[in-house]
């Protein structure tokens, strides 16, 4: 085995850790929003991008686990996000009894 060979082994290795990583990460983020915390902006004034209503809204982490982080937030009014959440949770629930 070449010098050469072994570095990018190691290499390889290490970028299989970082993404293990970094998914264990976001999936204890979504659990912990599942089990109530809340991850993100203060609530302000503005428009809810889901029922469109005027009202007090905040950007949230929600109880996901996707790759792109981007699709793990929303801008919403409270009630939004919680139906959201729930929705979530339940498939949390289901993803768990399949796997199990
Ligand atoms: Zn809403």
């Amino acid at each position: 085995m070449t010098e050469e060979r072994k570095d990018s082994e190691v290499l390889d290795g290490l970028i299989g850790q970082i993404r293990c990583e970094e998914h264990r990460m976001r999936t204890t983020q979504a659990h912990m929003v599942s089990a109530g915390f809340n991850i993100g902006t203060e609530e302000a004034d503005g428009c809810c991008l889901y029922c469109r209503r005027e009202g007090k809204v905040a950007r949230r982490r929600k109880n996901t686990a996707y790759v792109d982080e981007k699709r793990n937030w929303m801008e919403s009014c409270r009630e939004c996000f919680q139906e959201a959440v729930e929705y979530y949770a339940d498939l949390w629930q289901q993803y768990y009894a399949d796997v199990m």
